[in-house]
């Protein structure tokens, strides 16, 4: 047992509180017996001192000198054997029984009395060997002596035994714990079926290994989507740079193929941008100081920068916003962001020729941002999919993509407390709802000194009417 472990500390602790319980107990039970019979004794001796006083009141009253003497010998006869009775009187009486002296070895318990007769003064003095009472007392200590030891040692050694059988599962959790690695995620701690503490302990563990698994495995498959991607355009680079350079050609076919590694380097150096915003914000490490923007500005300036792209296949974008301030905590780098990738998406699913409509408004507690496009739509079968890193619903459709839009968007709200809501159907069009935290409402209605919820359901009810 080693010395630091817990079923050596138990053990001692056991052994250590059991042994002063059972030192008390043994002194208590001696010095209580002890005194016990003391007082049987002393009780004895003044019940004899009683009996002798009267017998020598009467005796004296009728005999004297020797007979006296000889009357009272008798009685001490009845005594015990060992016992001495001792009278004295301020006249010169003398009695002693025995007549002998007693051995200077033995003990005496003792007890004395005065008493008159006819104005003579005694003092009785009568005492009985402590021997026997002694004896007990030698004969318990030796007892408690030798069973005391003997008893903790067995209590220690069934202590030891029940806190290994009781810490047994711990090593066999310590054992599987080891062989579980970062390359070995799957392995799990053994639960015990005693449902007890270790057994919970077990079982969180292994809750929270499932929670790690599941973190290592996304994160892998983040890992090895992220290369895949990576390859496409690196490997589009470099076949058009060796096509080009394979043999002597016209300058434009140069400038074709430059201007071909110039757009996939473009693309590249998007797609590296998202991974490393992704990545950033997995390890909470980006910098997003936040601060009051008004969400109606950041609108304008997004909707203002699709415009053009919009119009080469004939979408219109349309912005629909409250007139009140619209302000939330943000940070407007990365709210621009957002709104760019849900107005992206908008314009990129969008047929040519149709519309886009973005709207904003306010109710109790919520800035909303919606971005309704009339466009392909999204698969219900999609739709818990469309978050996630890489997923992109319809592959074969083209339009560029990584897959990475919406779950960089759905980072940039989570960091603005918002949440993103979508609404889709196929072939009609998708509605992505951003709901923000509303930066203290009460402060601008107070400013405003306009009933906060008649104001902003108002302000949404213009947006819809504006329609
Ligand atoms: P992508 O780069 O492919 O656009 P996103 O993460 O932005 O990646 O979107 C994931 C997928 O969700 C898209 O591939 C698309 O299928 C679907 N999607 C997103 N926005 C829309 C939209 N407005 N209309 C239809 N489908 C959409």
């Amino acid at each position: 047992m080693r010395a630091r472990s817990i079923r050596f500390r138990l053990t001692v602790w056991y052994a250590a509180v059991l042994a002063g319980a059972l030192a008390l107990f043994a002194a208590l039970l001696w010095i209580g017996l002890r005194q016990r019979l003391m007082r049987d004794l002393d009780q004895d001796l003044a019940g004899r001192a009683d009996r002798f006083e009267r017998y020598f009141t009467a005796e004296s009253a009728e005999f004297s000198g020797s007979t006296l003497k000889d009357e009272l010998q008798e009685f001490c006869q009845a005594l015990p054997p060992e016992s001495y009775l001792r009278l004295r009187s301020d006249r010169g009486f003398t009695f002693n029984y025995p007549d002998r002296q007693p051995l200077a070895a033995t003990q005496f318990r003792v007890i004395d009395r005065d008493f008159t007769i006819n104005g003579e003064h005694y003092h009785l003095m009568a005492g009985e060997p402590l021997e026997t009472v002694l004896h007990t007392l030698d004969l318990l200590r030796w007892l408690l002596l030798s069973l005391i030891p003997a008893v903790i040692g067995i209590a220690s050694f069934g202590g030891a035994w029940l806190s290994r059988r009781a810490l047994k599962p711990v090593d066999e959790i310590a054992a599987a714990a080891h062989a579980i690695s970062i390359e070995n995620l799957s392995g799990r701690l053994p639960v015990p079926a005693t449902g007890d503490e270790i057994a919970r302990l077990s079982r969180v563990l292994n809750q929270m290994l499932d929670r790690l698994e599941s973190a290592v495995r996304t994160l892998s498959q983040f890992v090895a989507d992220a290369s895949h991607e990576l390859r496409t355009p690196l490997a589009v680079i470099r076949t058009t740079a060796e096509l080009a350079l394979r043999r002597a050609r016209e300058p434009e076919v140069y400038r074709g193929a430059l201007r071909e590694i110039g757009a996939e380097t473009e693309r590249l150096t998007r797609l590296v941008e998202d991974l490393l915003a992704l990545a950033r914000s997995d390890t909470g490490t980006v910098e997003m100081p936040l601060s009051p923007v008004d969400v109606r500005g950041v609108i304008q300036a997004v909707c203002g920068e699709m415009a053009g792209l919009a119009e080469l296949r004939g979408i219109r974008i349309s912005a629909l916003v409250s007139d009140d301030p619209l302000t939330i905590s943000a940070n407007p780098a990365a709210l621009h962001r957002l709104l760019m990738l849900l107005l992206d998406n908008a314009v990129k699913y969008s047929r040519d020729g149709g519309e886009v409509r973005v709207r904003a408004g306010c109710d109790d507690s919520r800035v909303m941002v919606e971005v309704e496009d009339s466009g392909v739509g999204i698969d219900a079968a999609d739709m818990p999919h469309i978050f996630k890193r890489f997923y992109r619903a319809d592959r074969a459709r083209g339009g560029g993509g990584y897959g990475l839009g919406l779950s960089l968007a759905e980072s940039i709200a989570k960091a603005h407390g918002a949440e993103i809501e979508v609404r889709s159907r196929v072939g009609e069009g998708s509605v992505f709802r951003v709901k923000f935290p509303a930066r203290s409402n009460l402060l601008r209605e107070m400013l405003t000194s306009r009933a906060g919820e008649h104001c902003e359901l108002g302000a949404i009810r213009r947006v819809e009417s504006a329609e």
